[in-house]
């Protein structure tokens, strides 16, 4: 983990009113972005322990890396949105790096299912052509875009003896986040997940 954020970004409003992270120079693949440098939160079955009241957001902006744990920034990491066609991608549990090259002024987005794998789900209207609409958790993760975001996905979930199914629900997630309908998605296993 680096200490200070990339000089070639830029948090600014974004064109659908909310704040993202831009790029300030071209930046080529692989090149390190921010990282999640802030408070770490642990829980073990009410996901709520994470604050989320106050000037800190934190549940809407920490990620996850492992099974109850979740980092939250000082920087810049916190702002990066989603997106479903992501520039950028997360290594070493706490990394941002880019993904591909990136041109000047492009937002720069990871994909959240890269990190997370609660029960957590988003509506996304990121607009890109692969958009999934409803995202979730890696579990939900179709196995092609497995295979693109390799190497950019949290080492935590590509752990083999990682618990797979329940660990990470609780009772106020779900009651939040339904479950996602299976449609778009449908649950894969560890074993076929680790083989594709
Ligand atoms: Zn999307």
């Amino acid at each position: 983990m680096k200490k200070h954020d990339s000089h070639f970004l830029k948090r600014r409003e974004t064109s659908r009113g909310d704040l993202g992270v831009f790029a300030t120079r071209p930046i080529r693949r692989g090149t390190f972005l921010a990282s999640f440098n802030g408070p770490i939160f642990e829980w073990t079955t009410v996901r709520d322990s994470i604050p989320n009241e106050g000037p800190y957001y934190h549940r809407d902006h920490a990620i996850q890396f492992g099974e109850f744990k979740a980092r939250d920034s000082v920087g810049l990491a916190r702002y990066f949105n989603h997106s479903c066609s992501p520039n950028a991608g997360i290594r070493n549990l706490f990394d941002i790096h880019a993904m591909r090259d990136i041109k000047v002024g492009e937002e720069l987005c990871w994909d959240y299912a890269m990190t997370e794998d609660t029960f957590w789900s988003m509506k996304c209207q990121c607009g890109s052509p692969d958009c999934r609409k409803l995202i979730a958790g890696y579990r939900f993760l179709p196995p092609a875009r497995r295979w693109a975001y390799k190497g950019f996905i949290s080492e935590w979930l590509l752990d083999p003896h990682r618990p797979f199914v329940g660990h990470a629900v609780d009772a106020f997630e779900r009651f939040r986040y339904p479950i996602p309908p299976l449609g778009p998605f449908r649950m894969i296993g560890e074993r076929e997940a680790l083989a594709g």
